[in-house]
């Protein structure tokens, strides 16, 4: 049994009851076995000593008894560690900075408070997750949709204060940047609301984020300045249609007009969330001899690979194109966009991919090919990393390092240069890892992250210890050459953190100087985000 630090075993059965008082025996978790389900179930410290464990679980279901809670934690200075719905896997999952946080699980506040499809935005209380908020929308035939991440169980306010992505348009898809006002219960136990929530009597808290004053807002996400328990968050529209196209390059260095064609429309508004792929990745797992000009020495310059191209008509790259929008504008749309690719790219051939009018039959939707390209939250990524034929034996997990990379084709290209040949002078062989063939995510709108999974193991300790050594000097690596990690599990967070170290590293300094004042003795998340109060700061 784990025990928050510095607190004995009787005293730590009173706190249990003066939690047990405010959210009742079946909102208070503390025996073993529950716990256990706090545990990160992608941690790459898995039963080791590193690992960070949580002492208990709470399980809130209003706002007043987060304060309660709270002042709790504060009387007897126990750190809390807030989750909305803890899904946040390779990147923590629910398991805290610190090793006997007590958990505040926030999944029974779970009510959707507004959904207005007038003036297009939701307020949500942590609990509510994108299959809830489909639903809601769903059975109200509201013409409203949610920019949905990948695996759609997690929570929409818990992934935004991850700096979470999705896949639909420019704003919609980072989701801090489409949050809408929020209200946070701060370490001493008041409630705050940011932008309009924060004048009695606006009925604009949805509507507009900044109120007056600065923008407090950032601090609540990657941070430990409060327990978020209410948040808007702009929808975009439904449109009538979605257009799937796919641009097809058969060199390796199309990519940079590729990548600069791409960014002036979706800079343009014109395009969606722009989908970069490799055939080729999937195809060196089925061809040696393309394998071995992957992994020959000369790959770089390109040669090899268009040879192989061009002999086998495969696509170096292929570019996924998703317009939305009125019937004929998007058709419009993609002729304009078309004969920009064909003017810049010689030689580039288009397909068509998808054609949808909404709403949907749920039929079509269970049809859709690429159900998060519109919005529709469901499981499925979880089959990338399942058994199968070209993945006999699949890994309990991955640990995810994702570098953010200018959104160039060349520093593309030079990114992965790096990063490959860093990986085989560390003599790692992660095939998959990293190769001539790696392309881009876009998840975030204006940036590339060159993301790349390594993997973890529940009982292979040697596994682990070597994915977390490759993550370390990953993230060194990258951050010599200006590559910082826009996410990273706890156990990492301090680490990445200083690699953001401008002026001596000013950025951790100022956040520390914060958290002394709004938080000295580290009641919530201490640690997370990569910096600490004063009396557990390391060093200190
Ligand atoms: P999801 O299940 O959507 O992936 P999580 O609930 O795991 O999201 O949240 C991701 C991270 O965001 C958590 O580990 C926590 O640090 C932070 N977080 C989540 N909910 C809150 C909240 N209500 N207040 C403050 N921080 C939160």
């Amino acid at each position: 049994m784990t025990r928050p630090p510095h607190i004995s075993a009787i005293l730590w059965k009173s706190i249990l009851g003066e939690f047990k008082a405010i959210v009742g025996a079946d909102g208070l978790f503390s025996d073993d076995e529950d716990v256990s389900l706090y545990r990160d179930a992608y941690s790459p410290v898995w039963g080791e000593s590193d690992e960070r464990l949580p002492s208990a679980a709470v399980a809130p279901r209003s706002t007043e008894q987060v304060q309660a809670i709270v002042r709790i934690a504060a009387k007897h200075r126990i750190p809390l560690y807030p989750i909305s719905t803890g899904r946040n896997l390779g990147y923590g999952g629910s398991a805290p900075n610190l090793t006997g946080s007590v958990i505040v699980d926030l999944k029974r506040m779970n009510r959707i408070i507004a959904v207005d499809d007038k003036r297009n935005f939701a307020i949500v209380e942590p609990g509510v997750s994108y299959f809830d908020l489909y639903a809601y929308i769903q059975e109200r035939k509201l013409n409203v949709w949610v920019d949905v991440p990948d695996p759609g169980w997690g929570s929409v306010l818990g992934n935004a204060m991850e700096h979470g992505v999705g896949h639909t348009w420019g704003a919609y898809r980072d989701h801090f940047a489409s949050h809408c006002g929020l209200e946070v219960v701060l370490p001493n136990g008041e409630v705050m609301r940011t932008g309009m929530g924060a004048m009695p009597g606006a009925q604009t808290f949805g509507d507009f984020r900044y109120g007056f004053g600065p923008s407090v807002d950032g601090l609540f996400a990657q941070a430990g300045f409060g327990i978020v328990t209410q948040m808007g968050i702009h929808l975009m529209p439904r449109p009538e249609r979605f257009l799937n196209k796919r641009v097809l390059a058969y060199k390796r260095e199309d990519l940079i007009p590729l990548v600069e064609v791409a960014n002036r429309l979706e800079d343009s508004g014109l395009i969606g969330m722009p989908l970069y792929e490799s055939p080729m990745l999937l195809a060196q797992s089925q061809d040696k001899a393309l394998r071995e000009i992957a992994l020959s020495n000369d790959v770089w310059n390109g040669n090899a690979i268009n040879r192989y191209a061009s002999n086998k008509s495969m696509p170096v790259w292929q570019l996924g194109l998703s317009f939305y929008g009125p019937r004929d504008v998007v058709e419009a749309s993609w002729r304009y966009a078309q004969a920009q690719f064909a003017a810049a790219i010689p030689g580039a051939r288009f397909e068509d991919v998808e054609d949808l009018s909404f709403p949907l039959t749920p039929e079509a939707e269970e049809r859709a090919l690429h159900k998060v390209l519109i919005g529709v939250p469901n499981l499925n990524i979880f089959a990338l990393g399942a058994r199968s034929a070209t993945n006999p034996e699949p890994a309990d997990g991955h640990l995810l390092f994702s570098p953010m990379v200018a959104r160039s084709g060349e520093e593309v290209l030079k990114a992965q240069r790096l990063f490959t040949e860093g990986l085989r002078e560390m003599k790692l062989d992660f095939p998959m890892a990293y190769g001539p063939f790696t392309a881009p995510f876009t998840w975030m709108p204006r940036i590339f992250a060159l993301t790349c999974g390594l993997p973890v193991s529940r009982s292979n300790k040697a596994m682990n210890q070597r994915s977390r050594e490759t993550m370390r000097r990953l993230i060194e690596l990258g951050a010599q050459h200006g590559y910082g990690e826009y996410r990273t599990p706890p156990l990492f967070q301090d680490q990445v953190m200083n690699t953001y170290s401008f002026n001596n590293n000013q950025l951790r300094r100022f956040c520390e100087t914060l958290k002394d004042a709004v938080d000295p003795d580290g009641i919530i998340a201490p640690g997370r985000g990569g910096f600490w109060p004063r009396s557990m700061r390391p060093g200190v």
